[in-house]
């Protein structure tokens, strides 16, 4: 999955929203996240973000943040 990180914050761009072919972006007041379990790992919306916030799981320290999406994707 990819995820939505910090860089987001009060920036909320959303063009990632719209390149997402699953709609897996939910958004709050602050920041945007993805739903980890709806996300498909296409990696489209990653180069849309000019944040650099949505980074993949795979890279080292995410478990934090993918929970983080989960929850908010779930609240939002
Ligand atoms: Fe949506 Fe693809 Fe980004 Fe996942 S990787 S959030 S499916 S655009």
């Amino acid at each position: 999955t990819y995820v939505v990180t910090d860089n987001c914050i009060a920036c909320k761009y959303t063009d990632c929203v719209e390149v997402c072919p699953v709609d897996c972006f939910y958004e709050g007041e602050n920041m945007l996240v993805i739903h980890p379990d709806e996300c498909i790992d296409c990696g489209v919306c990653e180069p849309e973000c000019p944040a650099d916030a949505i980074r993949p799981d795979t890279e080292p320290d995410m478990d934090a943040w993918v929970e983080f999406n989960r929850k908010y994707a779930e609240i939002w």
